[in-house]
This record gives C-alpha cells, structure tokens and sequence, in this order.
C-alpha cells in the first residue's frame, strides 16, 4: 500500500496535465507517495486535448509521464471530480500536501455584442472538439462559409488557422477526431482572417508556427492593414524574429493560392453582426498603439471596417474555474498563491495547500514551462513538510467514500487498456490513435467487467 511506503508522507495531487505529472515526478523523487487525481478517465490534460493533433511530436512529452506513472508509490485516480466527487478539505485530511493542478478550462470574453450568435465559437471549444475531448463531442461547426474570423494572434489561434487551412489529408494519420476530419474534408472555408488588436511586436505567437502555416502545400500568409514592422528598440529575440520575419510576407493574397490566411494588425472586433441568429459578418474598429505604464495598448481610431464572415472563433486565452472551498482571484482567473503556497483569505499560506500550472500562474506557457513552474512549487511544499499536520485519515479512507459512488475510479493500468484500444482502434483507419470519444466509451473498456 503506498500509505506504508518509506517516510510514510503522502502527497495527492489534482489534474493530470504537464504541471500535475511534474509535481508528481518531484514529489516522487522526494520520496513522497503520490495519488494523483483526474476528472477524465484519461490522463495529461491539454497534451492529449489541446494540443494540435498535427503537432505529433509533441504530444510524445506524454510517455515521460507515463515513465512517472511507473514509479512505486504512484497512484492514477482517474474518473474522480475533485470539488464534486471529493472536496479539497476532504484531500486535506488524508495527505501531508495537496497540490492543485487543475488547469484553466474556460475561455476569455471578448464582451461586444452578437458574441454568443450562432457560428462565434470559442477556440478553446473548437481545439476541444477536434482532439476528443468528453465534453465536447456535440459540439457543432458550420464550414460553409468561404471566410472565417480568428479573433487572437497567439499559439492557439495559429493552431486553429493552420487545422482550417490545412489539406484534411494531411491530418487523416493523427489522432484527430474522426467527426473534425469528416467535416475539414467537407469544408467550404479558403480564408481565414486572424485579428490581432496590437501590432506584429506584440504579437503573442512563435515564428515558427507561422512559418510552419506558410510552408503548407496551397496555402498563402500575407499581412494587411496599416502595419509598421519596426523592432522597438530593447526588443527580445522573439519579438525581433517576429516582426522581421512579418515584414518579408506579401502586403496582400497573390490570389493564386487555393487556401488564404490573412493577417490583420491594430483590429479589435466591435461586433459581431448576425442575420436570423447566425453570424453574418464581423465588424472591426482599427487601433493605434500608445504607450501607457511601459506598455503598449491599443486604443481605437473610430475608424470601423466589415468583414463578412459566418464562422468567428474566439482565441483570446483560457480562463480558470474556483475549485470550491479555495480561495480564488475570480479577475485573473487563478488562485491567489506565493511561489505555489496557497494564500488564505488573510494573505497566509493555507498549511499543506498548493497550487501549480495555469491555475497558478495564468494561461500561458509551453508543455515545459510547468516543470520548472512545479519544481518551484513543490520545492516550497518539501520545505514546509516538517512543519505539517499529520494527516487524519489513510487515503484508503477516501478510496472507501470513492467506492461508494456509481462512477468508478480508472487507475493506471484501466487507463492504459483505453490507450491499448485507441491505438488498436486507429490502425484500420492509418491513424496513430482513434480516440474514445465518450466517458462511457471509456469506462466500457477500461473496466468490463463493470
Ligand atoms: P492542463 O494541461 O489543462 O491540465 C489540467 C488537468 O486537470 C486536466 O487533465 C483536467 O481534466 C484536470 N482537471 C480539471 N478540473 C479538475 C477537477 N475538478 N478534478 C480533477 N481534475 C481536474 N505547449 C507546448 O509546449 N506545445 C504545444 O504545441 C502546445 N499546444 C497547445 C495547444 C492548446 C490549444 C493549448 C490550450 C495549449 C497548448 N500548449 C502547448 C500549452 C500547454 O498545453 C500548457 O502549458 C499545459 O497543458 C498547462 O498544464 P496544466 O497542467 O496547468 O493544465
Ligand atoms: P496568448 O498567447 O495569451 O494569446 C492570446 C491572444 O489573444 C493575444 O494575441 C492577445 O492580445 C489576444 N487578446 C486577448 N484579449 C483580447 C481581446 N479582448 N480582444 C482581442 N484580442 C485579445 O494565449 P493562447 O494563444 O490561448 O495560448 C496560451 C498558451 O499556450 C501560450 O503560452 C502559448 O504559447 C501556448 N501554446 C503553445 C503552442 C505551441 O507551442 N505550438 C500552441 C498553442 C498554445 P494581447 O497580446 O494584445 O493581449
């Protein structure tokens, strides 16, 4: 039983994504047992249901938590909804630390009117529903506009670009969504429109993943609008690769390549216009860029532009969610925290309570920006150990409260029989996987004999 591992101090921590399995991997190390808790019966978070299905070689991270998953005194909770299933005072009474890890699951709002009209969608749904995910299945996408609006000029909008733009069959060996592939194959969109609000210094993507969009087989990137490509003097190396590499694309589509992204700077949406509920057009104000406490901010010129477009997608970032009983800063979205100590109402650490990953920090960073992220965090939760309650119930306790439930708990080796069959799944179709698209799909094959 991992309660009677060495030390004997226990840590569970909640969410599986890259911050949950490096708090797991460190506090492992440290000779800590870990449970870790999932809310789907499938583990690593964004790896498996956020990022781009085209970006293969990235989802790979996942097998380095799977390595974390092996060590002794790991324990896989999947299927279990902490805030519903179990609170967090609850975990606080069987485990020395509790670590959050939980992500940000909900997106921005760009508050003006027509946002919520049929065919404005938010990216974090659309990225959602072509990887799979659970909760996203019925979502529904219209593609028979020629034009789509990307509102957002990071990562994630590029993603969103480059899987619209993309040649479906180029997609048709990764694990996307057998639904998205169907609908991509039968897209009428040849142009998509990405808005950004500030100029191409203060852009948000990498280069690289626009070069990447440039470089695919029929598809044109040009940059529009009133746009100055000057590097500001101080510049990081990224912005200063940015800018110059925006400065070399065409001013505007050649007309000759099948599919079209267009880049528009200083824009900023100021409705979204509709005709019988569904988006018909978008309308736009141009900005200009003045300084205000060091940074740049857009502020609107009253000049406004249309553009007609029936399918808006929404990629403003992601947002946290309060996880009950734990303090939230309900603005930025995360939980109020110092170097991963949660902070109590009064502004002191809550004892044996932390927090890692977005829900600590914000919706921003790569897959590896949560390790040194979690390093931090539970570097201050090993420091704090001596210092600890001692827990009051075994988690053998929680296990019986969870046992109780109809929803099973799927642990490691339940969990790898769903990864057994999506893979087993793919082969006929050529795909790396065929992902189960449903809980009960899911559990059905995890646990049988059920
Ligand atoms: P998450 O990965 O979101 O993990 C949180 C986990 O907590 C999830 O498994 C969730 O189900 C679980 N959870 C939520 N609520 C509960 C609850 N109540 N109880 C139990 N469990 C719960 N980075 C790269 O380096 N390369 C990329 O190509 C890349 N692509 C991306 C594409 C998209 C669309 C997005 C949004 C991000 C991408 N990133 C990429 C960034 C990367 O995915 C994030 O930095 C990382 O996933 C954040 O980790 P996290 O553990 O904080 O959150
Ligand atoms: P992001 O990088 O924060 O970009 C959000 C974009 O939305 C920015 O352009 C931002 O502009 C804009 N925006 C915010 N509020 C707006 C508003 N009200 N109106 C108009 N525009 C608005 O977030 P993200 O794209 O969701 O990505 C999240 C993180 O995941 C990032 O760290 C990203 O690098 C990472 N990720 C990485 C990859 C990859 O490596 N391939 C892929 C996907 C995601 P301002 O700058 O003006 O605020």
């Amino acid at each position: 039983m991992p309660e009677s591992l060495p030390g004997g101090r226990r840590a569970a921590i909640v969410g599986s994504g890259p911050a949950g399995f490096y708090a797991a991997e460190f506090l492992l190390r440290a000779g800590l047992t870990v449970d870790l808790y999932e809310k789907l019966p499938a583990p690593f978070g964004l790896v498996r249901y956020g990022v781009a299905p085209d970006h293969q070689t990235i989802k790979r991270v996942a097998g380095a938590f799977d390595r974390t998953a092996k060590q002794p005194g790991f324990r896989f909770r999947g299927n279990v909804d902490v805030g519903r299933a179990l609170s967090v005072e609850e975990l606080r009474t069987a485990y020395d630390v509790v670590v959050l890890a939980y992500g940000a699951s909900t997106d921005r709002r760009l508050g003006v009117p027509g946002e919520d009209l049929e065919g404005s969608h938010a990216a974090t749904s659309f990225v959602a529903w072509y990887n799979s995910h659970p909760d996203h299945g019925t979502n529904r996408y219209d593609l028979t506009s020629e034009r789509a609006v990307v509102v957002g000029i990071g990562n994630v909008a590029l993603d969103v670009a480059r899987v619209l733009v993309r040649n479906p069959e180029e997609l048709k060996a990764t694990d996307i969504a057998e639904p998205a592939l169907s609908l991509l194959r039968a897209s009428r969109v040849r142009e998509v429109v990405l808005l950004g609000r500030r100029g191409p210094a203060e852009a948000a993507f990498d280069q690289g993943e626009l070069v990447d969009i440039a470089g695919l087989a029929g598809v044109e990137v040009s940059v529009e609008g009133s746009t100055n490509f000057t590097v500001p003097e101080g510049a990081d190396a990224a912005t200063r690769k940015n800018v110059e590499y925006l400065a070399t694309l065409p001013r505007e589509p050649s007309g000759r390549a099948e599919r079209r992204v267009r880049l528009r700077f200083l824009a900023s949406p100021s409705e979204l216009v509709g005709t019988a509920g569904r988006v018909s057009a978008l309308r736009f104000e141009e900005n200009e860029l003045v300084e205000s406490g060091g940074k740049s901010t857009a502020r609107g010129t009253g000049r406004f532009e249309v553009l007609e477009t029936g399918l808006v997608i929404r990629s403003i970032g992601y947002h946290g969610t309060p996880m009950p009983g734990v303090p939230f800063d309900a603005k930025r979205g995360v939980i109020p925290n110092a170097l991963g100590r949660v902070l109590g109402d009064g502004g002191a650490p809550i004892p044996g309570l932390y927090v890692t990953g977005w829900i600590k920090r914000g919706p921003s960073g790569l897959i590896g920006t949560n390790k040194a992220c979690a390093k931090e965090t539970t570097d201050g939760a090993l420091a704090d150990l001596p210092t600890l309650p001692a827990p009051k119930v075994l988690p053998a306790e929680l296990d019986r409260r969870l046992g109780e439930r109809p929803e099973p708990v799927v642990d490691y080796e339940a969990w790898r029989l769903i990864d057994q069959a999506e893979v087993e799944r793919g082969k006929p179709l050529g795909k790396v996987r065929d992902k189960l698209a449903t809980v009960s799909e899911m559990l059905g094959v995890a646990l049988p004999a059920r």
